[in-house]
């Protein structure tokens, strides 16, 4: 037996024991098919990619929400961007909502609607990974294919007893178990195992079905596999940002697709440079993205958002238009906005928090007067 793996001889078993408990103790998930139904391909999906880094409980009603905006793969092809990426808002991570509409708009075009259930043909879609394969072939279609994802790895960790199990040796484990009848509940089985039984640092052994198998569970080493990785020091970037007001409406950009936050609306913005002041970034940001003068005046406040790799803090400064009509230079599309109607245009949530600040510090203005 070598790092992160199992003899074959125990998969079976391993696999019977998973399968039993998983068909006793699986949590009803909106995404689920009950037993002996056929599962939706199009909600396997879809759950697959909301749920990559999002936990359970957050995911819920957007799925909900999400299904009576766009009950049908059909539904969602036909959707312009915009309202895709209003539906997704506050979910984060904007490239899987960007890529799975993509993706769909592939298979409306392409495979007469249908959610390819060929394993080579799925992963050619746009944003189609390794995991989400898996997940979507052996759940939606009864393939035998492996996945991985970050539960996962804790659990064969353990059973291996491998501090640090290497990606190759993960992903030949799982394939190793994915053979044989219910490949997709072997695969959710596990997820779920570790998800409620073999939970970080402190796993519930008495409550595992699969002990027996568990080496870190037979040497005691269990709470320290897998050992934690190495946290690598998180960049900081300071961003001005210009609240442009005329008439009473506000000015909001659209982002790039190729940005980060792509397709999503904004205020205008520019990561500061050493030493320059907010207003100085924010003037910046009116003249280099939308050929426009303006003054910064007051300050509006501080927004921190932490991204996956950088930590960003949001300066908003109220600024005043001197001259010049909006030229979208460095984005996609430009509007005014009345505050009323900041609701219906895609924000990220700093964005829609600093839209809060903004209508807060008017409020104190006009009470002021
Ligand atoms: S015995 Fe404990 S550590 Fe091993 S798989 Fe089960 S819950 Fe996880």
């Amino acid at each position: 037996m070598t790092a992160a793996s199992l003899p074959a001889g125990e998969i079976p078993a391993l696999r019977e024991k998973l399968l039993a408990w998983y068909d006793a103790h699986r949590r009803d998930l909106p995404w689920r098919a009950p037993p002996d139904t056929e599962p939706d391909p199009y909600r396997v999906w879809l759950s697959e990619v909301m749920l990559q880094q999002t936990r359970v409980e957050t995911v819920k009603p957007y799925f909900h929400r999400w299904l009576e905006r766009f009950p049908t793969l059909q539904a969602l092809a036909d959707a312009p961007l915009d309202d895709v990426l209003k539906a997704w808002e506050g979910l984060g991570y904007y490239s899987r909502a960007r890529n799975f509409h993509r993706a769909v708009r592939e298979v409306a075009e392409h495979h007469d609607g249908r959610v390819p259930g060929d394993p080579a043909a799925f992963r050619a879609l746009p944003g189609v990974g390794r995991y989400t394969a898996g997940a979507v072939m052996s759940i939606a279609f009864g393939r035998e294919e492996a996945l991985v994802d970050g539960n996962v790895r804790r659990v064969f960790a353990r059973w291996t007893d491998d501090p640090a199990p290497a990606e190759p040796a993960l992903w030949s484990l799982a394939e190793a178990l994915a053979p044989g009848a219910r490949p997709g509940d072997v695969n959710q089985g596990v997820m779920e195992l570790g998800a409620t039984v073999c939970i970080p640092r402190t796993p519930l052994c008495g409550d595992c079905p699969v002990r027996a198998h568990c080496r870190a569970f037979q040497r005691g080493t269990q709470a320290e596999r897998p050992a934690p990785r190495k946290a690598r020091p998180t960049p900081h970037e300071d961003t001005a940002v210009a609240v442009i007001e005329r008439d009473g409406l506000l000015l909001l950009v659209r982002r790039p697709l190729d940005a980060r936050l792509g397709g999503m609306w904004a205020f205008p913005a520019e990561v500061r440079r050493p030493a320059e002041s907010v207003a100085a970034g924010a003037e910046r940001a009116a003249r280099d993205g939308l050929e426009l003068e303006v003054c910064a005046g007051a300050p509006i406040g501080t927004v921190q958002h932490a991204f996956t790799h950088v930590r960003a803090s949001y300066h908003a400064v109220r600024c005043t238009l001197l001259s010049g009509e909006p030229r979208p230079l460095r984005y996609d599309a430009w509007a005014w906005a009345s505050p009323a109607d900041l609701d219906s245009y895609a924000l990220p949530v700093a964005q829609r928090r600093i839209a809060g600040l903004t209508a807060g510090s008017h409020r104190d203005t006009e009470a002021q007067r």
